[in-house]
């Protein structure tokens, strides 16, 4: 069994009417230190499959499986610690906290264990080392560009080392030069931790950098 098993994920949302259907029949299998691109137009369920692959959304029928566990057998408290640890989101906004300084804002993701430990720090400061921000650890979001907050955003997905990587149009707010910077950054340090990468996007040029691409067609992936 690879690392990551999606097996005939099925995603309704109830409507008024007839149930809306976005996934069907969604498969897709990856191994640790391996990068997959899905392409589709906006509306095509790309955020809703990150979102059942993150855990954070719960599929109507189907089954994900990273490194043998479902993550929809766990109840809460449990859910929530499988997210935080085995998994890195990366969204199309950065979603940093304004107040936090860069360094503290890649720590966010620890402190749901309490204060951040001296191993947690260094990698931390390792990671800010692997964007390129160093000079800028103690500067606060409104003083990066967009490009360097979502280098930020990268270095926050990776504190845990989590197993999967999941990138939810991650170029998206970018011009075409940071685009690439980011897009090289997702996959050096995804290969680096040998880790897995899936980043959804409507990008053909960001979506050309990966070892392998699928396309969201009519809830299916092909
Ligand atoms: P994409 O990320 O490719 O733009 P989404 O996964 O966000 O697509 O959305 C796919 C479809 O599902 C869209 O038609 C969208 O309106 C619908 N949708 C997304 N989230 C919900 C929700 N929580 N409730 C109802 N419909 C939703
Ligand atoms: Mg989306």
């Amino acid at each position: 069994m690879a690392d990551l098993e999606v097996v005939s994920l099925r995603k309704e949302y109830p409507t008024r009417g007839e149930p809306l259907v976005v996934l069907k029949e969604a498969a897709l299998s990856l191994n640790a230190g391996e990068n997959l691109a899905i392409l589709g137009p906006s509306g095509s369920g790309k955020s809703t499959l990150l979102y059942c692959l993150g855990a954070l959304e719960a599929p109507t029928s189907g089954r994900v499986e990273l490194e043998g566990q479902n993550p929809f057998e766990l109840a809460e408290p449990k859910l929530a610690d499988f997210r935080n640890r085995q998994i890195g989101f990366i969204f199309q906004d950065h979603h940093l906290l304004p107040q936090l300084s860069v360094l503290e804002n890649v720590l966010v993701p620890t402190l749901a264990a309490g204060a951040a430990t001296s191993e947690e720090l260094e990698r931390a400061k390792y990671l800010i080392g692997r964007v390129g921000l160093t000079s800028r650890i103690s500067h606060r979001p409104a003083e990066l560009s967009g490009g360097e907050r979502q280098r930020v955003a990268v270095a926050r997905s990776l504190i845990h080392q989590p197993r999967l990587l999941l990138a939810d149009e991650p170029t998206g707010n970018l011009d075409r030069t940071n685009a690439e910077t980011i897009g090289r950054l997702l996959l050096d340090l995804q290969a680096a931790e040998n880790a897995m990468l899936v980043a959804v996007t409507h990008s053909l040029e960001l979506a050309e950098m990966f070892a392998e691409r699928r396309s969201l067609d009519d809830g299916r992936l092909v």
